[in-house]
């Protein structure tokens, strides 16, 4: 009897020690008042696209320290630089009102959809924030550029509908450039590219991931010959560049 007790104790220690080892991501959601004014299918879609993106971090990624993901906090969309992402329910109002404004569902993409597309996006483009910190992933050039590729790639190689879900937040960066009608100079030395060209950088790797199936794209946002084919290499050198720098921290299967 004591034995078997002693057994137990030792086996729930090390699974706890065990699945602790495993966890890229923990996530806590805040109960704050502000949530109240998202609507009900906003709340539940947040809850559920914000959920399966860290089931993939937990799926796929092996980290020396745990990201912890605060959602509902005071401040972000933000890396802090020392563990933690936050993610304030006053984000995914701001999305929802821009997508309600903008009419989205007329697009045949609801509203909710659109908020919960565009989450995945930004977690997964935080996430690539904290790894290049806590796991010292080389980047050349701008950061803020990296996490917005990273974002791209994982999504579209990874998750149902990847492409979908980029031309999503896509979208809300073309809704969030109709903010400043000038380009003063704060936005030329500002460390994250324009708005306008965060929208055709992800839409660009949309066609570049597949030209056949999105064809219409280079129409469609008027781009040249010669740029629309460079989409088709810049996506594969990206998706080749991260599998390469991520393999330190990809689980082995
Ligand atoms: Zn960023």
């Amino acid at each position: 009897m004591q034995i078997k007790k002693i057994l137990v104790a030792i086996f729930l220690n090390f699974s706890v020690v065990a699945a602790h080892a495993g966890v890229a991501m923990t996530v806590s959601f805040a109960k704050t008042d502000s949530a109240a004014t998202v609507s009900e299918a906003t709340k539940a879609n947040t809850i559920e696209s914000i959920t399966s993106v860290v089931d993939f971090f937990n799926q796929f990624f092996s980290l020396e320290q745990t990201i912890e993901l605060l959602v509902g906090g005071e401040d972000g969309p933000l890396y802090n630089g020392d563990g933690q992402i936050q993610l304030p329910y006053s984000f995914v109002e701001e999305i929802e009102y821009r997508f309600t404004q903008a009419q989205y569902q007329e697009t045949g993409v609801s509203v909710s959809q659109a908020v919960a597309d565009s989450l995945k996006h930004t977690l997964i483009h935080e996430f690539a924030h904290a790894v290049i910190h806590l796991e010292q992933i080389p980047v050349v050039g701008r950061e803020e550029d990296a996490a917005d590729s990273l974002a791209s790639v994982l999504l579209i190689d990874f998750f149902a509908g990847g492409q979908e879900i980029v031309i999503s937040a896509a979208d809300l960066f073309d809704l969030e450039s109709s903010d400043s009608e000038v380009v003063t100079e704060e936005d030329y030395w500002d460390e994250h590219s324009l708005d306008s060209q965060r929208f055709y950088a992800a839409m660009c790797h949309v066609y570049g991931s597949d030209p056949q199936g999105y064809a219409d794209i280079p129409e469609q946002l008027e781009l040249s010959a010669e740029r629309a084919e460079l989409c088709i290499e810049e996506y594969s050198a990206l998706s080749r560049s991260w599998q390469q720098l991520l393999q330190p921290v990809l689980k082995a299967e």
